[in-house]
């Protein structure tokens, strides 16, 4: 005769109390993790990254679907001597021996097997079902949903002890490593990978040229929005799982948090503590930004990024590595720079072209920078060590160059404007802090914007804002924010925002107008809000990576491909081009 371990009493609730070494207890889910790839359980169990995907939501719904109707019993079983703990899907009982069930909603096997992640996962929970009712285990069923088929594992209790020591050793071993392991399993794995995302295999493999055109596991779109409170006196409150939005005029709207990427409150805006422990807790940025476009700060989460920051920090102390990625960075933005001058003029009749002359010398000025950024770049590539003193000078160089190109390229745009002296957008050259007429009130908020969203990708990727490569900590913004900027000032704000003014999209009165300063007013700031998001959604091929995906997408691409020219392979940050 057999009963369900959920038929006795003495079964309910169990948890053995975890204490006493130093050495934290392993999950067994973790040991699974391992299994199916080092890698995975660094991030998942070490730097505690985790991403919920929609294998691991079926998984969920399953295990819910199986409570359904039951009498919910929570077994939670730890052992200190085997270092693991755990919770078991389901214990029954046979003739006094204990039968073990593991319920997974995937396939088996080739239809006959347990997949080795799955099989440490069910001894694992064996031993210690074992070890707590200190009576025999049996044989241990893993049920595959999917193709409705049920292993059985018969147990044997030296050999699993074995097994899950030795996992358990080599969990240790990593969780004292500040370094990623590297990516080294079969494509077919990753491609069920929850983690996927944030490792980038596929990208992994094409930078170390080991495939020719990467598959692509990154979301190529937002799947949650961003939303900009521009009202002033707007109050933010969380009911249950969703945002009660309270405008001055007494209105209400209500957005189911799962909907919501990021707030961006303009000026004025009162969010409740509830509402941002809600965020921090699910990973919804809050950005304020004065109600004149400033930034003024984020939501940070605390800790969590330890390893990451680390091997970034280390990363950035050789000049040379650092030396390299400025290089690049600067050839990136200079080369964008110059690409969208000349395709901005192509699509024009030459003759509607403003100072052709003039925007000739301005686009042969910059070609000129480039060549000497090549240079350097090339000059580089002989040499594998920078001293201080060759630092300090390489870099001067190649701000110079930068700075050159960049005051040339501001004195095309004006030329690529249709737009004359008297007209009241009219552009003479880049002016700031605080500008002083409607172009560069525009140019610079929709760069505030832009700033915005390369804190939040930095924040998603868990960099360091305050560290970056090429920018000096000279203000109170980030300079690791201001570095990945460069990459997406052209693209993300300027060709959009001359595209608008050229189309006549802006009236006077979308701005407020003083003899020292100018800036937007209330209706202004939505209309760059929207011309920005809408660019943000639009998509576009990477030029290098080959694949489809939005420009919102792709500055949390980037900052991941930076990450990896310290923690994998490099060689794929600040290759995007315009086209
Ligand atoms: S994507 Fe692949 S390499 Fe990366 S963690 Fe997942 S299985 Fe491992």
């Amino acid at each position: 005769m057999s009963s369900t371990i959920e038929d006795k009493s003495v079964f309910q609730s169990y948890f053995l109390a975890e204490k006493t070494t130093d050495e934290p207890l392993i999950r067994v889910m973790a040991l699974h993790a391992l299994t199916y790839c080092e890698r995975l359980f660094y991030m998942e169990e070490v730097e505690e990254i985790r991403v919920a995907n929609a294998n691991v939501y079926a998984g969920r719904r399953l295990h819910e679907e199986l409570e359904k109707g039951c009498k919910k019993y929570t077994l939670e079983l730890a052992s200190q001597e085997l270092g693991i703990r755990g919770k078991v899907d389901y214990v029954r009982t046979d003739a006094g021996e204990l039968i073990i069930y593991e319920h997974k909603k995937g396939h088996s096997n080739k239809g006959n097997q347990a997949w080795p992640s799955d099989h440490i996962q069910a001894i694992a929970y064996g031993l210690l079902v074992s070890e707590h009712f200190n009576r025999p285990v049996k044989e241990l069923r893993i049920r595959y949903h999917a193709d409705n088929k049920t292993i059985i594992i018969p147990f044997d209790l030296a050999k699993a002890k074995e097994e899950v020591l030795k996992a358990v050793k080599r969990a240790r071993e990593l969780r004292s490593s500040v370094q990623r392991p590297p990516v080294n399993v079969s494509e077919k794995l990753c491609r069920t990978c929850s983690l996927a995302p944030v490792c980038l295999p596929e990208e992994e493999r094409f930078a170390a040229e080991e495939k020719e055109k990467p598959l692509r596991l990154f979301p190529a779109e937002d799947e949650k929005r961003v939303v900009h409170l521009l009202e002033q006196g707007t109050t933010i409150h969380k009911d249950g799982y969703q945002f009660i939005i309270s405008l001055p005029d007494g209105n209400k709207k209500s957005i189911p948090g799962s909907n919501v990427a990021s707030f961006v409150l303009h000026g004025n805006i009162q969010i409740s503590t509830q509402a941002i422990h809600f965020c921090a807790a699910n990973d919804i940025g809050v950005h304020w930004l004065s109600y004149g476009g400033h930034y003024v700060g984020a939501l940070q989460k605390g800790a969590g990024y330890v390893q990451r920051r680390h091997r970034q920090y280390e990363a950035f102390r050789d000049p040379f590595f650092k030396i390299l990625l400025v290089s690049r960075l600067c050839r990136a933005k200079v080369e964008n720079q110059l690409k969208y001058i000349l395709r901005a003029t192509r699509s024009k009749r030459s003759n509607e072209t403003q100072g052709q002359e003039e925007l000739q010398a301005n686009i042969n000025r910059i070609r000129y920078e480039i060549k000497s950024l090549a240079k350097i770049e090339e000059s580089l590539s002989k040499i594998n060590n920078v001293d201080l003193i060759q630092y300090d000078r390489l870099i001067k160089e190649m701000r110079g160059h930068e700075g050159r190109a960049g005051k040339e390229y501001f004195n095309a745009l004006s030329c690529i404007l249709n737009l004359k002296e008297e007209d009241f957008l009219y552009f003479a050259g880049r002016n700031r802090r605080p500008p002083k007429d409607p172009f560069n009130a525009l140019l610079s908020f929709g760069y505030a914007l832009l700033y915005k969203d390369c804190v939040a990708a930095i924040q998603a990727v868990g960099l360091d804002p305050c560290f970056g490569f090429f920018h000096t900590p000279r203000s109170s913004a980030y300079p690791l924010a201001l570095d990945l900027m460069e990459l997406f000032r052209v693209i993300l704000w300027d060709m959009p925002l001359v595209a608008s003014v050229n189309r006549k999209q802006w009236r006077k009165e979308d701005f407020e107008i003083t003899s020292k300063q100018v800036w937007l007013n209330k209706e202004g700031r939505r209309k760059v809000i929207s011309l920005y998001e809408n660019r943000k959604r639009e998509k576009w091929k990477h030029p290098v990576l080959k694949y489809s995906l939005s420009y919102s997408r792709t500055i949390e691409l980037e900052v991941r491909l930076l990450e990896k020219e310290w923690t994998g392979q490099a060689g794929l940050f600040a290759r995007l081009r315009v086209r």
